[in-house]
């Protein structure tokens, strides 16, 4: 880990967004793990992955931020990959909500619904399952696992990544939860579904994705990690649907504000794309600031707590995957990891290799804090552990 080096600075390496030449470092981390929801049978198979470096870099002209270290070909998201939330009560309300928002007031029914990396399919069983909605879908993920077909033939899954080769594929609605951040050249995919949806003016396509002002803000120094090679801000956002021939209809932030919903329709004329000026490097410059003394300050807390009982992270996603690499990273403070994802229990997380346990394992293990990654299942967990008689400690996150 070392602070941004100022010859990296004003680097000639173009935004993969808009093209322009002036981006700058402000996130610096060497020998990171490549993926932070693989699933590993083995403490010693988990801290042996594959391993990268994180150079995020923000444009100067429209905000985006990569990581220009970036190697698609260290990672595989196939079976053994598991993003689900939805084991969260919290979670699937979310996704509930969100279901019952495009059906009920985006207009999201009788309608062919293509899902672009729809993970196991939740969310795509979900708009089809609406009641009234009369959607039908067909989704794709590599890492799908389960039947061909679902809920009479009304849903199709296909387990392969969604590309060109899928431009004929009919639905006039495309949706896609959470991918772009993964992908180096977001313009391809967008390309692709712009090719899909051809000219259908009426097609309207949703993409959910990070909201990397909100990462700044908050300084979560655990929302930087190598699966997420692309964040945007509202307008990087807006700018990579504008170039890729869409108008944009609207965007909301959800999830208090972690992620952002774009809409957007295809453009029918060209849209004068003219990169919408961002004013994030202030925000990415202070970040980098802070950054070294922020983890410094958890260390310190972390072995503060751990000598004097014992303590461990709620949330074996990407976040917690990333907080117990950057402060535990020889697995010596952190005793493990809670997950409500029974896929997840009896696993060990990519990396630092800290053992993935069930929550009402906490009382057998002796855990006397806990710090949770997300603070929006805050409720959700203290309910849990009240209604089983367990007692801990959440620490503060601020
Ligand atoms: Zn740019």
């Amino acid at each position: 880990m070392s602070r941004p080096d100022p010859i990296a600075m004003e680097s000639a390496a173009p935004c993969p967004v808009c093209g322009a030449s002036r981006c700058e470092t402000f996130v610096r981390r060497t020998g990171v793990p490549v993926h932070q929801n693989l699933l590993f049978e083995s403490m010693e198979a988990a801290r042996c992955i594959a391993r990268g470096d994180l150079d995020m870099r923000a444009c100067l002209d429209c905000g985006f931020v990569f990581n220009h270290s970036f190697d698609a070909s260290r990672l595989s998201y196939g079976a053994g990959y598991d993003n689900t939330q939805d084991c969260s009560g919290i979670f699937d309300d979310y996704l509930n909500e969100l279901a019952r928002y495009l059906v009920m007031e985006r207009g999201v029914h009788h309608n062919r619904i293509i899902e672009v990396g729809c993970g196991k399919g939740g969310f795509l069983r979900k708009l089809v399952a609406y009641p009234g909605s009369n959607n039908t879908g067909i989704g794709y993920d590599p890492s799908y696992l389960g039947p061909e077909s679902d809920l009479d033939g009304r849903v199709q899954f296909v387990a392969q990544t969604y590309d060109k080769r899928w431009a004929d594929e009919p639905g006039d609605i495309i949706v896609c939860r959470h991918v772009i951040e993964h992908l180096a050249r977001p313009l391809e995919l967008l390309g692709a579904v712009r090719e899909a949806v051809g000219n259908k003016h009426h097609a309207k396509v949703f993409f959910e994705t990070p909201c990397v002002e909100w990462i700044l803000a908050g300084r979560v120094f655990w929302d930087f990690f190598y699966e997420h090679c692309s964040l945007f801000t509202e307008r990087s956002l807006a700018t990579a649907f504008e170039l890729s021939g869409f108008h944009v209809a609207s965007t909301r932030h959800l999830f208090d504000g972690q992620y952002q919903l774009i809409e957007a329709t295809p453009a029918e004329t060209p849209v004068h794309a003219v990169p919408r000026k961002d004013n994030l490097l202030e925000q990415a410059r202070e970040y980098a600031t802070a950054e070294s003394s922020l983890l410094q300050k958890w260390k310190t807390k972390i072995r503060h707590y751990a000598e004097k009982g014992k303590i461990c992270l709620w949330g074996a996603g990407a976040k917690g995957a990333t907080f117990a690499n950057l402060i535990d990273p020889d697995c010596k403070l952190l005793d493990c990891v809670v997950d409500l994802n029974p896929r997840k229990q009896g696993r060990f997380i990519p990396g630092s290799g800290h053992p993935i346990v069930d929550y009402r394992d906490l009382p057998r293990r002796g855990i006397t804090d806990i710090v949770l990654m997300n603070p929006n299942y805050r409720q959700e967990n203290t309910a849990l552990l009240k209604s089983n008689g367990i007692q801990a400690n959440f620490v503060d996150v601020k």
